[in-house]
């Protein structure tokens, strides 16, 4: 499957298939990326142990020299230290202006890849290549970041891949917790566009986690799709775009105050997704939304209530640090049906503290 991001001129495919990864370097021609300077992929120990000889071969076959950069797995590689090992890597290899670099694992390896990319000599190609179904948010939109010990994603830059390469081959060895979490992030791009995908997501639910791959396909399709919809009307988050943050606002503070590790992103915003449907309840959107967004992502094992043992005042706190907390009334995605969502930004602070403690 073939889709579009729509940017005007710096526009972008994205190609979704089953062994896409051999295509690497007829792919790298096609889009006239040049064979004279050197690419630099950058990968994680997990992802570079399985796939990483694959692209290196595919690129090489079609005449590119190619370095490599390996990071640990994990967030923690999304660190500044770990950036200027990359450039490092970078200058070795001897990249150029005219080089790229590529992505190949996760939103991890590709928050970082693409902001080595954006400024390395003031900014350079860049492919992505995900291979986890979470990196179908991830590497659609063009939101590059790296971590500061402080604040997430604080160090960043907006930075367009030149194509996205999705082979859907390479999910198949997935842990299945990381399956489940990736697709928490499909089901939430339904919740917010499409209302019959959520449908669909929760009759194909069996099939989406047992990875068969045509209904993989068309949900990372989908997942895309609607990402790429809303990027292309608000690339730079003017607007719009931050209803790509339904069930970001609990999630975010939930991960914060658990610690990264014990709750998953996907898990998360699981929660934070039924944590909205409550909130829409009480400000007098229908009931439906609240039994629909439980009733599937139990469906898909997801977590559905906060750990008990976390804090309440720790969640709000970690909520109020958040860069959307704007004096005392917090701004929140509401979902008013399914698939459709509003920016409300008057979600009283009282509010949010009665849904944390009812999600508990
Ligand atoms: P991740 O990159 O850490 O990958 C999850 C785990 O899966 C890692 O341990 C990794 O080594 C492993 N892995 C990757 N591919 C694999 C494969 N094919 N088989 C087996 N194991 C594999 O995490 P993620 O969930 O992909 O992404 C999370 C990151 O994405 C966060 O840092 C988040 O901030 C970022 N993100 C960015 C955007 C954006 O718009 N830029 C959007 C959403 C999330
Ligand atoms: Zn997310």
């Amino acid at each position: 499957r073939e889709l579009k991001v729509d940017l005007g001129e710096r526009s972008y495919p994205i190609y979704i298939g089953e062994g896409l990864l051999q295509e690497t370097g007829v792919m790298f021609l096609k889009h006239g990326i040049g064979t004279k300077s050197p690419v630099l992929l950058v990968t994680d120990e997990t992802a570079g142990e399985l796939y990483l000889r694959k692209v290196e071969d595919a690129l090489a076959k079609s005449g590119y020299r190619t370095g490599s950069f390996i990071v640990k797995a994990g967030e923690r590689s999304k660190s500044l230290s770990v950036l200027e090992d990359a450039v490092t890597a970078a200058l070795e290899a001897g990249l150029d202006r005219h080089s790229a670099v590529v992505a190949l694992g996760g939103g991890v390896v590709g928050d970082l890849a693409g902001f080595v990319a954006a400024t390395y000599m003031r900014g350079i190609k860049f492919v992505q290549i995900p291979t986890t179904i979470l990196a179908h948010d991830s590497s659609v939109g063009g939101k590059v970041a790296v971590n500061h010990p402080l604040a997430k994603n604080i160090i960043g830059a907006f930075h367009q891949p030149e194509f996205v390469l999705y082979d859907t081959a390479t999910l198949k060895t997935l842990p299945e917790r990381e399956v489940r979490a990736g697709l928490s992030e499909v089901i939430k791009h339904g919740l917010i566009w499409n209302a019959e995908f959520v449908d669909w997501c929760e009759i194909h639910a069996e099939k989406l986690l047992s990875l068969d791959p045509e209904s993989l396909e068309y949900a990372l399709y989908e997942g895309c799709r609607v990402k790429s919809i809303v990027v292309s009307q608000d690339e730079r988050e003017n607007g719009l775009r931050a209803i790509l943050n339904l069930g970001h606002t609990i999630g975010h503070a939930l991960e914060a105050v658990a610690g990264y590790g014990e709750l998953l992103h996907g898990e998360a915003i699981a929660i934070g997704m039924v944590g909205s449907a409550r909130l829409a309840a009480k400000l007098g959107h229908p009931e439906e939304i609240h039994a629909v967004t439980k009733r599937i992502f139990m469906k898909y094992g997801l977590p559905t209530s906060i750990p008990s043992h976390l804090d309440t005042e720790a969640i709000l706190g970690a909520m109020m640090h958040d860069k959307k907390f704007v004096e005392g009334t917090m701004v929140f995605i509401i979902p008013t049906a399914i698939g459709t969502v509003e920016i409300n930004k008057n979600v009283s602070t009282a509010l949010v503290r009665e849904i944390v403690e009812e999600l508990k």
